[in-house]
């Protein structure tokens, strides 16, 4: 089996984090943590932090630091992670949780910070026509639908738009990552853990290039992750 690897993930809204997340959490077998997900399973069993969540989510603002943090790191101390590592999706978006996932981790850091580059023109328009599904999260679009009508091939539940996928909640979102997560990619490029990937293309030819920076990474590195 292909070693673990604790990876994080960062992109523009669309630019492709959660179908390259689940690719390479089961090329390098390592679980997917995606605090999107985590809090739309939230909001659906109406728990006391979907209910804190929900209004947030749906405009496109951002959850607490402090709130984030405690749901990950909880989540991280799971043995499935403890085992193979993880893969860190939506997760951190600003300075203050990057900060906060550091002092968390140590003394063994993250492996490899991988950004998905795509331009906002091309995000906006895969925004438009992305669609996922409600029970597993598996994304699809107008131009590649489910097998059979609306149903997600992987589960069966429904596929449907997002209820922050409206045009408001989405420039919300990409102004929030101008102005908070963008940062992250001078904060982590400066501790030497950031690889720019392009993110345009087929979702095959990204999870290559994406493999190659980490396989390149590992080398530098004897070999050996953590
Ligand atoms: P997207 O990347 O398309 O905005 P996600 O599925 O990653 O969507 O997250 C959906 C929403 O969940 C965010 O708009 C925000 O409200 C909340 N959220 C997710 N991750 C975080 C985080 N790390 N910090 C604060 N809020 C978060």
């Amino acid at each position: 089996m292909a070693a673990g690897a604790r990876l994080v993930v960062l992109g523009k809204q669309g630019a492709g984090k959660g179908t390259q997340c689940l690719s390479l959490s089961h090329h390098y077998v390592v679980t997917h943590v995606s605090t999107g997900d985590m809090l739309r399973e939230a909001v659906k069993q109406s728990t006391a932090l979907g209910l804190k969540a929900k209004e947030l989510m749906d405009h496109g603002e951002l959850l607490g630091d402090d709130l984030i943090m405690e749901m990950v790191s909880t989540r991280l101390e799971e043995s499935d992670i403890k085992d193979r590592g993880f893969i860190l999706d939506g997760c951190p978006r600003t300075v203050e949780q990057a900060k906060m996932l550091a002092d968390f981790l140590a003394p063994v850091d993250l492996d490899l910070v991988i950004d998905i580059e795509v331009p906002t023109s091309q995000v906006l328009r895969r925004l438009a026509s992305r669609r996922v599904c409600v029970d597993c999260g598996a994304n699809y679009s107008l131009t590649a639908r489910p097998l059979i009508n609306w149903t997600c091939d992987v589960c069966g539940g429904e596929v449907v738009q997002r209820v922050d996928d409206t045009e408001e909640a989405i420039s919300r979102r990409l102004e929030i990552y101008e102005l908070q997560t963008a940062p992250l990619i001078d904060w982590y490029q400066s501790r030497g853990q950031l690889a720019q990937v392009t993110g345009t293309g087929a979702p095959e030819a990204v999870t290559k290039r994406i493999v190659r920076a980490i396989e390149e990474r590992r080398n530098r590195k004897g070999g050996r992750f953590s």
